[in-house]
């Protein structure tokens, strides 16, 4: 058989290139993470060849009887994870979950609720340039003074107004979620409560975050961030939704299913199902504090006070930097992050005064207290001399040790 090495050269070179990227450099992404070397095997094998359009046991293809015991094995273990009455795992990615929900309960001009995207919501939960903000009547919620959810302004504007599904969950957002203050005014104004956890799930799953699965009528999640499974998506939701959420997405918007993940996908279930798994996740946490506490110590201000989860939102305006200029000179320290508004930012969303931190995948790697205050240290290092070479290519070496010392794939 011929590698891609020997057929594809150009192909091979870049991903070899991605590959040494991943080892050398500090991920601090915090939406991303590595999938272990059995999630990848599953995602390259001859699975991706079949077509299997329906459910397990009711399909429109012929020879679905293997992909089928992949898919309930994908379903049992989800539900399992995360105590849900039913689970539909098809989803390719986390916004293709989030449409099948406004498929499956809204038409085009409902009125729908979410967290604004400029204070830690997502593209999915209304933002006008995507589908859910141009088919729907969006309106959305955010923080208070003090950087947390304005539950009160929440509950003030959804009694107002009414909305036929409310959105809780967020892209940018450290703190815990009270998913029953959002399930008590969801009941009241008759909106269906939807929970996107695709940030929090891998949190959620090791016990490390609040479970919102006995809270809302569906919960929506992607499976390659702190959950550190294959690129993709899955619905959990009350038995009461099974055929609703599951004629959403298929046929209402997808049409074959990739099983070649969704075997990849209950793989990395089962994953998380080991008691290993919940020491990941407290250690990710811990990272987060960790990194929390040394940036403030840095003189750094951590966004809503502080972590409760994986995730941080960094204010650089004390140090004269803006979210851009860090992204990028951090990147030239080989370590990764991206640069996200602030609250009340007052740069332009592709400059912005902030980045996002995230600790799941330099937890993978081995990270442990140590390595993540030397991490935040190099960082604010980065952040204190931008434009000093020298100390950049000394944090380079730093960063190039301790990538060596935590290999990702061995
Ligand atoms: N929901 C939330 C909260 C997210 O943060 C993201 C991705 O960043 C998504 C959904 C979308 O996931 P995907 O990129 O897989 O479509």
């Amino acid at each position: 058989s011929t590698t891609i090495a020997q057929q594809d050269p150009a192909v091979w070179a870049a991903i070899q290139a991605e590959h040494q990227r991943q080892e050398e450099h500090i991920e601090l992404i915090a939406s991303e993470n590595y999938a272990s070397p059995a999630v990848l095997q599953a995602a390259g094998t001859q699975l991706t060849n079949k077509y299997a359009e329906g459910y397990p046991g009711r399909r429109y293809y012929g020879g679905c009887e293997h992909v089928d015991v992949v898919e309930q094995l994908a379903i049992d273990r989800v539900k399992q994870l995360f105590g849900a009455e039913a689970a539909n795992v098809q989803p390719h990615c986390g916004a293709s979950a989030n449409e099948a929900v406004l498929l499956a309960f809204c038409k085009p001009g409902d009125t729908i609720m979410g967290m604004s995207l400029a204070e830690g919501g997502h593209l999915t939960h209304g933002m006008a340039l995507n589908m859910s903000g141009k088919w729907f009547n969006v309106v959305s919620y955010g923080l208070n003074a003090q950087e947390a959810i304005d539950y009160d302004a929440m509950e003030k504007k959804a009694r107002e107004t009414r909305p036929r599904l409310i959105i809780a969950g967020a892209s940018a957002y450290s703190l815990e979620i009270d998913w029953a203050r959002f399930a008590k005014v969801a009941k009241e104004v008759g909106a269906i409560f939807m929970v996107d956890m695709a940030h929090y799930a891998g949190l959620i799953a090791g016990g490390c975050y609040p479970n919102p699965v006995p809270h809302a009528d569906v919960v929506t999640s992607t499976t390659h961030k702190s959950l550190r499974g294959p690129r993709a998506g899955f619905i959990l939701m009350k038995a009461e939704h099974e055929k609703a959420i599951n004629s959403a997405v298929f046929p209402g918007l997808q049409g074959g299913p990739l099983m070649h993940i969704i075997a990849a996908k209950a793989i990395a279930f089962q994953e998380a199902l080991q008691p290993a798994f919940k020491q990941y996740a407290a250690q990710v946490r811990r990272n987060a504090q960790v990194v929390a506490e040394t940036l403030t110590q840095r003189g750094l201000r951590i966004v809503s006070g502080g972590t409760q989860s994986h995730v941080m939102l960094v204010d650089l305006r004390a140090k004269g930097i803006t979210g851009k200029e860090a992204e990028a000179v951090l990147g030239s320290a080989h370590m990764t992050i991206n640069k996200n508004a602030i609250p009340n930012d007052p740069e332009k969303p592709m400059v912005t005064s902030g980045v996002r931190i995230g600790t799941p995948a330099m937890t993978t790697r081995g990270f442990k207290d140590d390595e993540a205050r030397l991490t935040a240290n190099l960082v604010a290092d980065v952040l204190d001399a931008p434009r000093d070479e020298a100390k950049l290519a000394a944090v380079r070496a730093q960063v190039a040790e301790l990538t060596k010392r935590f290999p990702v794939y061995r």
